[in-house]
């Protein structure tokens, strides 16, 4: 009898998984039992990083929710020649291969390879585009030339077939599931191993995404077009974790919106529809691009001369630049794992255009701390902030970090949920605490230089430096 694997990567979830679903199909028509694996790669799991542990969590959970299904997920370690040798040798009844692809990174240029190699053994490989809703190639121009401007990328997107999702029942589900014993503990002695964050009730799961998009749908998407920017009034989503774990699919995020639509419209709908077809458009730069982790899509830009200050790098990271919204976000960042969007771009742009510090150091501080992680969103958010990437914001139009948060935190709510130290502070002086009188500092419970740090740079100077610099290469 032959025998089919189903190997998930970052898509922990049961229903509407492209992949999964095709695999139980097919392997229910052939009366076959299926092979469940998952495949750790010592690059991967040497790293220690919040983003990682987070991971690995959801990866741990979603193993254990399935073993009580009776789905047997087996973990294989090692380099993935290592791993996969030793899966045939040890299932040589082994005739096909299922798995979700990664069109991005290496990622990418690991499923390239896995294809090769399983076919040169004769055997069957079928992959999927599920991580986004439409594929990195998928949406392009007549001519079958990339969209580098995201506003007719959309227009294009939107107006292409959607999939609706894939259901398996519970009879589905009620599968033969190879237990391997030996295999099976080693496999989970491996994953007891791994650093994982602690907080239990934080960790995504399928069930936990499903409800939070419940209650958005319910009580927040109609009003996301008017507060999604403001960070005090929780008005996002919050699915990004969900969606880079795979725990719900973009595909079911967006279906049970265009179904609520048809009885019940609002204009935030939209807006959150062209949020989703954001991270598409990334995913497909990305893919085009495969160099913008490292280098500026934008080559007139790779020869910036980046300011490069490990101390200055040292105070934007630990929240102690002196300007409240950017260190809000930054002790956001630390302590939650998750930063709201106005405020990526606020600390990106404060980064690049005021520290004049390289991107690439924000994109990787980042990709150590997010729990949302997602290489491709996390590179077009810094390109975009920098102005070194594709369809990004213009080099003069640098944010002002006082307006900015004047405008999207007035009253000072989120930046005194993360920076206690500012409780005391007036509205009047929330957004420049350095403005207060020594009087105004002792009645406020705050003084500047001891309770909170002076500004470590001059906004309006640093605004100048950072126009003179993108000029000087024009
Ligand atoms: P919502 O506002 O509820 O949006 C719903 C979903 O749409 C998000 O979960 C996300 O999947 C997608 N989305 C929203 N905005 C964007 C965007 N600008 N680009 C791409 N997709 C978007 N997002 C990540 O998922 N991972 C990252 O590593 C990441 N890094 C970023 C770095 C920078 C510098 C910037 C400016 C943005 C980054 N984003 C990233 C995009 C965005 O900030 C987050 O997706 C969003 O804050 C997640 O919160 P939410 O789920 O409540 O968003």
């Amino acid at each position: 009898m032959t025998l089919s694997v189903m190997w998930f990567r970052r898509d922990f979830r049961l229903q509407d998984n492209t992949a999964l679903y095709h695999a139980v199909k097919e392997a229910q028509q052939r009366k076959e039992p299926l092979l469940f694996i998952y495949h750790l790669d010592p690059v991967f799991t040497k790293n220690n990083t919040p983003n990682h542990r987070y991971f690995f969590a959801a990866l741990d959970l979603f193993v254990k929710r399935c073993e009580k299904l009776g789905i047997y997920i087996h973990i294989i370690e090692g380099t993935w020649q290592e791993a996969f040798s030793h899966i045939l040798e040890h299932f040589p009844e082994i005739s096909s291969l299922y798995y979700n692809q990664d069109e991005v990174g290496a990622g990418q240029k690991r499923d390239e390879e896995i294809d090769k190699f399983f076919l040169q053994k004769g055997m069957k490989v079928s992959s999927y585009i599920d991580y986004t809703i439409h594929g990195a190639r998928e949406v392009k121009k007549a001519d079958d030339s990339i969209y580098k401007v995201f506003t007719p990328y959309f227009k294009k997107w939107i107006a292409q077939p959607k999939r609706d999702p894939y259901v398996l029942t519970e009879e589905d589900l009620f599968l033969e599931s190879v237990r391997e014993d030996s295999l099976y503990s080693k496999g989970q002695k491996v994953l007891s191993n791994l650093p994982m964050f602690l907080d239990q009730n934080s960790v995504p799961h399928e069930e936990a995404a499903r409800r939070l998009l419940k209650v958005f749908l319910q009580k927040k998407i109609d009003q996301y077009d008017r507060f999604r920017d403001v960070p005090s009034a929780e008005a996002t989503s919050r699915l990004s974790v969900h969606l880079r774990t795979g725990t719900i699919s973009a595909r079911t995020v967006l279906y049970h919106i265009q179904e609520k639509q048809q009885t019940s419209y609002s204009t935030g709908m939209d807006t959150f529809i062209k949020e989703l077809a954001w991270r598409d458009f990334y995913n497909m730069i990305y893919h085009h691009y495969p160099e913008s982790k490292l280098n500026e899509i934008d080559d007139k830009y790779r020869q910036l001369k980046w300011n490069d200050n490990s101390n200055l790098l040292g105070k934007w990271k630990e929240g102690k630049t002196g300007y409240p919204i950017v260190d809000a976000g930054m002790r956001q960042l630390r302590e939650e794992g998750w930063m709201h969007n106005r405020i990526r771009m606020i600390t990106a742009s404060f980064l690049t255009k005021d520290l004049l510090m390289d991107w690439r150091l924000g994109e990787r501080y980042f990709e150590e701390m997010l729990h949302d992680y997602d290489e491709a969103s996390n590179i077009g958010g810094w390109q975009w902030a920098s102005s070194v990437g594709t369809d990004a914001v213009p080099y003069f139009r640098v944010f002002n970090p006082m307006t900015q948060s004047n405008r999207f935190d007035s009253k000072g709510e989120y930046i005194k949920k993360y920076l206690p130290e500012l409780a005391g502070v007036s509205e009047k002086f929330i957004h420049e605490p350095w403005k207060m009188s020594e009087n105004d500092q002792r009645k406020a419970g705050c003084v500047i230089g001891k309770d909170y740090p002076s500004p470590v740079v001059d906004h309006t100077i640093q605004r100048k430096k950072a126009i003179q610099m993108f000029q000087e290469l024009k």
